[in-house]
C-alpha cells in the first residue's frame, strides 16, 4: 500500500513499505554515501523497490536509509513524463571511482539507455554526497553539482534520518 500527499500542483509525496525506511544492521562500511534516484519511463515506483532489494544483494555495499519518493516535473528536456525521485543512504568501503563504475552497472542492469543529456530514463542513479568530501575528476564531481538546486533531491532528503544531516548541512546550503 502506498500513501501519498499532495504538496503543491505538479509535486506529490509517495509513501510505501520501502521508502522510507532506515535499516538496523551492525555492519557498517567506512564510508557513507548518498545517492539520488530517479527515472521517468515505466512503472518508476515499483522499478525504485526493486532496487532497494538488488542493493541488499551487492556485497560491496550495505544499505543504510531511504527517503521519500518526490513525484515532480522534468527539467531541460520538458516535454516528457514528470519524474519520481528519492535518495538512498548507503554505506561501503570502496572509493570514489570504483562505486561509480559499480553506479554505471547497476543502470545497465535497470535498462539505462543513453541517449541525449535530459532524456527521458527508466533510471538515474547520482552520487550526491561521499562522506563530507569534495571530488573533482573528469568523469565525477561530488558533491553532485545541482543537489543544492533541486526539489527532486532537497525533499526526499530531508525526510532522512537525522545523523545524516549534519554531513551535508556542512556544504552550507
Ligand atoms: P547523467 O546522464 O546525468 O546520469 O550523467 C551521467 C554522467 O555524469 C556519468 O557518466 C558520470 O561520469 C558523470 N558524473 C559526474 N558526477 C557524477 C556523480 N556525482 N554521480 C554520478 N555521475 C556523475
Amino acid at each position: 500500500m502506498a500513501l501519498s500527499r499532495q504538496l503543491d500542483k505538479r509535486h506529490i509525496i509517495f509513501i510505501n513499505r520501502m521508502f522510507p525506511m532506515k535499516i538496523r544492521e551492525e555492519k557498517v562500511s567506512r564510508y557513507s554515501v548518498i545517492f539520488g534516484v530517479g527515472g521517468n519511463v515505466g512503472d518508476v515506483r515499483r522499478r525504485l523497490n526493486h532496487l532497494w532489494i538488488y542493493l541488499s544483494r551487492l556485497s560491496q555495499i550495505q544499505r543504510v536509509q531511504t527517503g521519500v519518493i518526490l513525484k515532480n516535473p522534468p527539467f531541460g528536456y520538458t516535454k516528457q513524463a514528470d519524474f519520481f525521485n528519492t535518495v538512498i543512504e548507503i554505506s561501503t568501503s570502496l572509493q570514489p571511482r570504483a562505486l561509480l563504475r559499480l553506479v554505471w552497472r547497476i543502470e545497465k542492469h535497470f535498462g539505462r539507455v543513453r541517449s541525449f543529456p535530459n532524456a527521458p530514463r527508466t533510471l538515474d542513479l547520482d552520487i550526491l554526497f561521499f562522506d563530507n568530501r569534495r571530488i573533482h575528476y573528469p568523469e565525477l564531481t561530488i558533491p553532485h553539482p545541482h543537489w543544492s538546486s533541486r526539489a527532486s533531491v532537497k525533499i526526499p532528503l530531508r525526510s532522512m534520518n537525522r545523523t545524516f544531516r549534519r554531513q551535508y548541512e556542512n556544504f552550507n546550503v
